[in-house]
C-alpha cells in the first residue's frame, strides 16, 4: 500500500510583545455607521474622541475597546 499523504504537526504557540504595546478604540454605538476614533496607540486619544464626538454630537454611549495587541507566533 502506498502511502498518498503524510501530515506532519508542529506546535505553534502564540504571545503578546509587550514591547508593542495595545490600541485602543471607541465606537459611538448611536451611529448607524459606526463612527470610531480609529486605532490609538494612547488610551487617552481614544477617550478624547469620544469626549469630542459627545460634544459635537450629544452621544453619550460607547464602547471602549482594546482592539489590538501585537502578537508573534512561533516554533515549540
Ligand atoms: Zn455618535
Amino acid at each position: 500500500m502506498a502511502v498518498r499523504s503524510l501530515y506532519r504537526y508542529v506546535r505553534h504557540r502564540i504571545r503578546h510583545i509587550p514591547s508593542e504595546g495595545v490600541q485602543y478604540l471607541g465606537i459611538c454605538t448611536r451611529d448607524g455607521r459606526g463612527q470610531d476614533s480609529d486605532p490609538q496607540r494612547e488610551e487617552t486619544a481614544a477617550q478624547d474622541w469620544m469626549l469630542k464626538h459627545a460634544g459635537m454630537t450629544g452621544h453619550q454611549f460607547f464602547l471602549r475597546m482594546v482592539v489590538t495587541d501585537y502578537a508573534q507566533v512561533f516554533r515549540d
